[in-house]
């Protein structure tokens, strides 16, 4: 009714427009972005979008080629529960001895950064696990460079090995294998490999691409030609920043401390960030009070790619919010302000992520070309057949991809992983378990589950031929 009364024609007919292009709709629904240009071309007016949201005047210029530097890599460590992530995260924070420096890093503040012996540096996010790397980049954060993954040589490739793996690369972010735990006289580390290539991950040893280093999280042995490699494939990345300029990048944690207030590790993503800069951090603004690296130091400014936990904050921002320093106390404040009114406002202002139902109008509309699928299911033989034919359904119109599969119930991680890859979750024979169904229910995640293979696939059909009839 809204479009109706700007372009000064009656609702009736924007509804019946809409039902020609398959569409119910009421009075008082809203229109996606998409529909709305095509509705308002039937009536010879052309739509433009500008943004009532706060974000434009937070958005980051891009930078000149010529201002940026290289900076160190970002790494998150992956892996399935007890194969050494901490172990392996703890030995590089306690051998790491930065020249002048005595001793290892004590405090944890969420991410560290290391210098090689060479000078050259890495900075590690100190949270291990693709859970709290997807959560971040459900947040629309994108802030870890390579993923290590840790893959205990007397154990097997697990399930969360194979979460970790898709979780990695459905952000696109490399990955370099660290078979651990070869200390022990029981490990085997051929017979991961053999796994990792019987699943088309080829390491370098056989022949492949990707990089793996066979270490002890324990003894050490293997860790310096492990960070080797991870500096190595950065430097395959080219990673670069400005650091002159006024700072920006993500919160990594927050928290109330009783004697000294909000504390917040922040990692520099751009520019630099300097004591006495006004901080807009999600919700959250203040002006910078003191800043401690990850050894407690009192530090003055952190250039990109350095952890830093600051002080001045009015709250205490999430994981994964963007921070930006704005040249003003005020300006910050008001942002702030506005975003805190906004989440009131729409309280259920979630990101919209696809549905079964809406997959065909989507293809007909021409703007989407892949269909991202999370499949779990309760023995891998349907898993594989269900996986061979959703990907036969692929046209040259839409890709079918299954960037997740295995066997269990579907998880937290997996409706995470759904929301920071926009996919749909389908299940065969498992249900969600724990909060899963609550996540996605406030994510708008599409769960589907079948216990007839058939059934699955031709709902899939239907959907993507936009035939499906509406779930009731
Ligand atoms: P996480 O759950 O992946 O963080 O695993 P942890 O780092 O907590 O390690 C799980 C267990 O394996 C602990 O008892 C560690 O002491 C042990 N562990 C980790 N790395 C090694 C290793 O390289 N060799 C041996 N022998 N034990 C290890």
């Amino acid at each position: 009714s809204e479009v109706a009364t700007m372009m000064n024609v009656p609702v009736t007919k924007i509804i019946s427009t809409c039902m020609s292009l398959g569409m119910m709709v009421t009075m008082n629904q809203r229109l996606d972005a998409e529909t709305l240009t095509i509705v308002a071309e039937e009536f010879d007016y052309e739509v433009e979008f500008v943004t009532a949201d706060i974000e434009e005047s937070v958005q980051e210029e891009v930078d000149a080629p010529e201002d940026l530097e290289a900076r160190a890599p970002i790494v998150t460590v992956m892996g399935h529960v007890d194969h050494g992530k901490t172990s392996l995260l703890d030995y590089v924070r306690k051998e790491n001895v930065i020249a002048g420096e005595s001793g290892g890093i004590t405090q944890h503040i969420g991410a560290y950064a290391v210098q090689l012996e060479d000078g050259q540096k890495i900075s590690f996010l100190d949270t291990p696990g693709h859970e709290a790397f997807t959560a971040m980049r459900a947040r629309g954060a994108q802030v870890t460079d390579l993923a290590i993954i840790v893959i205990a040589a007397d154990d097997d490739i697990m399930p969360q090995t194979k979460e970790a793996i898709s979780h990695a690369q459905a952000a696109g972010v490399p990955i370099i294998f660290a078979i651990n735990k070869i200390d022990r006289p029981v490990s085997n580390p051929e017979k991961i490999k053999e796994g990792l290539a019987g699943m088309n991950l080829l390491v370098e040893d056989w022949g492949g691409k990707i990089q793996s280093q066979d270490i002890s999280a324990k003894t050490g042995q293997g860790v310096p030609e492990l960070l080797e490699k991870v500096l190595l494939e950065a430097e395959l990345l080219e990673l670069k920043a400005n650091p002159n300029k006024k700072a920006n990048g993500t919160v990594v944690e927050a928290y109330l401390d009783k004697g000294r207030g909000y504390i917040s590790t922040i990692l520099v993503q751009g520019g630099t960030l300097k004591i006495g800069d006004y901080v807009l951090a999600g919700q959250h603004s203040g002006k910078i009070k003191a800043m401690q690296d990850e050894r407690g130091n009192n530090v003055k400014e952190a250039g990109p790619s350095t952890p830093v936990s600051i002080l001045g904050l009015d709250g205490a921002p999430q994981a994964g919010d963007k921070f930006n320093v704005f040249e003003d106390e005020r300006e910050a404040k008001d942002i702030a302000n506005k975003r805190t009114q906004l989440q009131r406002e729409q309280s259920v202002r979630t990101q919209r992520h696809i549905t079964l139902d809406e997959i065909g109008r989507r293809i007909a509309l021409g703007d989407f070309k892949e269909l991202n699928i999370i499949l779990k299911g309760d023995v891998d033989g349907s898993v594989e057949a269900l996986t061979d034919s959703f990907q036969k359904l692929s046209t040259e119109e839409i890709q079918v991809n299954i960037i997740h599969k295995g066997v269990g119930a579907i998880t937290e991680s997996d409706v995470l992983l759904a929301s920071a890859s926009d996919a749909i979750i389908i299940g065969f024979n498992v249900r969600p378990m724990g909060n899963a169904r609550q996540i996605a229910d406030k994510e708008e995640i599409d769960i589907r589950m079948y216990s007839i293979i058939y059934a699955a696939i031709n709902d899939l059909k239907d959907a993507m031929e936009g035939m499906l009839s509406p779930e009731i």
